[in-house]
C-alpha cells in the first residue's frame, strides 16, 4: 500500500491547529490592573533625580531578575535590541572599531555595532552547537577590534571560557546576546553574565514575554551607569553628576513602562516552571526520534543546561534526501499554532539567512555618512565568509518550536508521525534526491 503525501494531494497528517502557548494570565492581568490603577504607567524624569532610574514596578522586576540570576545590576530597557544597542554605546565603541559578530542570529545581533559608527567583523560558527566558533574568532581580531557579541542560540550558551580568554588576551569586551537563554548555564555561571553584559528579550515570541521589552544584567557599575545614561537621555545629568567619561553619553529613549515591568516580573515567577516543561517536551520528541536515521539531534555544550528556545538539528546529507525536499513535504503534513496561524508551520530549514548576506551588507549601505562602519570593512560580505553557517543554513539545519510547553505528547506523536511518514515515502520525492 503506497501512502500518498500530502505535499502530492494526499490527507495531511494532522489538520487540527496545534494548541496555542500563551504563558500570560491571571496574575499578570492583576498586577497590570494594579498599574493602571495607580494612574503612573510610566514613571521616569530625564533629568537629576531619583526618577532617572524608573519607577516602582521597573525597579522592582529589575531586582527580581538581578536576584534570580546573581547579577548585580539588571536594567529594564524596552527591547533587547535597544540594551545591544545601548551594551555597544556603554562600552565605547566608536567609528574605526571592530565588533566580532556572529553570521547566524537575528540581525540586531550583528548590526547594534553600526548604530554608533563601529564595524560588525563575522565570524563563523562551531558546527554543532550553532555558537560562535573560538577559532574563528580569534582569526577576525585585528588591533581595531574591541568587543565580541556571542549569541546563546536556540537556548545553548556559547562557549564562554574560550572567549573569555581571547577577550582577555586583547583586551575585549563581550557582550552576551542571550534573548533565547534565559535561565540557561555554562559550568554553573547563568547565562547574561557569561560576557561583560547580558541582553535577554521579553518579546512575544521568547521563552517568557511582556509584550516587549528587554533585560540588560552586568556585574560592573560603571557599565550599569552608563547603560542608564543611554536609556534614558544621559546628556540631561552628566553635568550635575559629574560624569567624566563622555564617551557616547547621550541617550535614547528606551524605557520600559511600568505595565510590561509588572507583567515581566510576574512572568519571571514562572520561568523555571515553563523550562522544565519545555525540557520534557524535548526529552520525549527526542526519545520518539532516536531510531530516525537521517536526524542527528541538539548537541547540548559539556557542563551547558540548555534552554531549547528551538530544538535545531542536523540534516544527513548523505542519505539520498534533500534537507529542504524533506522539510517541505514535512510542513505540508502538519498543522500551524493556534492564535500563531499567519507564522506558518514552525518547522524551518535553516533559520534566517546568514547576516552578511542581507541586502545592507551586500551593497554597503546601512547608516549614511562617514561613520557607516560598513564602508571601511575589511571583509567581502560575500558567499563563502563563513562556509559552516553557510552549509547550516542551505543544507543542514533543520529547526522546529513543536517543544513549546503547550504542546501535548498526543500533540508530539503527530510530529513524529509526519516525519515518519515522509522519511518512509521519500522514493516519491525523487526530484530532490541527490544523483
Ligand atoms: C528576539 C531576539 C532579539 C531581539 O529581541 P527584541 O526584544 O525583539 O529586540 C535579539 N537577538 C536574538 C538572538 C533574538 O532571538
Amino acid at each position: 500500500m503506497t501512502v500518498e503525501l500530502a505535499i502530492h494531494g494526499g490527507p495531511k497528517t494532522r489538520t487540527a491547529p496545534f494548541p496555542a502557548h500563551v504563558t500570560v494570565g491571571a496574575e499578570e492581568k492583576a498586577r497590570v490592573c494594579e498599574v493602571i490603577d495607580s494612574g503612573v504607567l510610566s514613571n521616569y524624569l530625564g533629568a537629576p533625580h531619583e526618577n532617572f532610574y524608573g519607577g516602582r514596578y521597573v525597579r522592582e522586576c529589575e531586582a527580581a531578575w538581578a536576584d534570580s540570576i546573581g547579577a548585580a545590576h539588571a536594567l529594564a530597557f524596552n527591547s533587547n535590541t535597544a540594551g545591544l544597542i545601548a551594551a555597544m554605546g556603554a562600552i565605547g565603541v566608536g567609528p574605526a572599531d571592530e565588533v566580532i559578530v556572529t553570521a547566524y542570529s537575528m540581525s540586531i545581533s550583528a548590526i547594534a555595532p553600526l548604530f554608533y559608527g563601529a564595524t560588525p567583523i563575522f565570524a563563523d560558527v562551531e558546527p554543532d552547537t550553532f555558537c560562535l566558533d573560538p577559532a574563528s574568532v580569534e582569526a577576525a581580531i585585528t588591533p581595531r577590534c574591541k568587543a565580541i557579541i556571542a549569541v546563546d542560540l536556540f537556548g545553548q550558551p556559547f562557549n564562554g571560557p574560550a572567549l573569555r580568554a581571547l577577550a582577555d588576551r586583547h583586551g575585549l569586551k563581550i557582550i552576551e546576546d542571550c534573548a533565547q537563554a534565559p535561565g540557561g548555564q555554562l559550568h554553573g555561571t547563568p547565562t547574561g553574565l557569561l560576557g561583560d553584559i547580558g541582553v535577554f528579550s521579553l518579546n512575544y515570541h521568547k521563552h517568557i514575554h511582556a509584550g516587549e521589552g528587554g533585560i540588560v544584567v552586568t556585574q560592573d557599575a560603571a557599565l550599569a551607569q552608563r547603560l542608564a545614561m543611554i536609556r534614558n537621555h544621559g546628556e540631561c545629568v552628566a553635568g550635575a553628576w559629574g560624569i567624566e567619561d563622555l564617551r557616547n553619553m547621550i541617550g535614547h529613549n528606551m524605557r520600559m513602562t511600568e505595565i510590561e515591568a509588572a507583567i515581566a516580573k510576574v512572568q519571571l515567577g514562572k520561568l523555571d516552571l515553563l523550562l522544565a516543561e519545555r525540557r520534557d517536551r524535548v526529552a520525549y520528541f527526542e526519545e520518539q526520534m532516536r531510531g530516525f536515521a537521517p536526524l542527528t539531534l541538539p548537541k547540548v555544550r559539556e557542563g551547558a543546561r540548555h534552554v531549547y528556545y528551538a530544538h535545531a538539528c542536523l540534516w544527513d546529507t548523505t542519505c539520498g534526501l534533500a534537507r529542504n525536499a524533506f522539510v517541505e513535504a514535512v510542513r505540508a503534513e502538519l498543522p500551524v499554532f493556534a492564535l500563531r496561524e499567519k507564522e506558518g508551520v514552525k518547522l524551518g530549514a535553516g533559520y534566517v539567512r546568514p547576516i552578511y548576506l542581507l541586502p545592507a551588507f551586500e551593497h554597503r549601505i546601512a547608516l549614511q555618512g562617514a561613520a557607516n562602519g560598513l564602508t571601511h570593512s575589511w571583509q567581502s560580505y560575500a558567499p563563502g565568509l563563513c562556509p559552516v553557517v553557510e552549509d547550516l543554513h542551505f543544507n543542514r539545519l533543520i529547526s522546529h518550536e513543536f517543544i513549546v510547553p503547550s504542546m501535548e505528547r498526543s500533540d508530539i506523536d503527530d510530529v513524529v508521525r509526519a516525519f515518519a511518514k515522509v522519511w518512509d515515502a521519500r522514493a516519491a520525492l525523487s526530484q530532490g534526491v541527490a544523483a
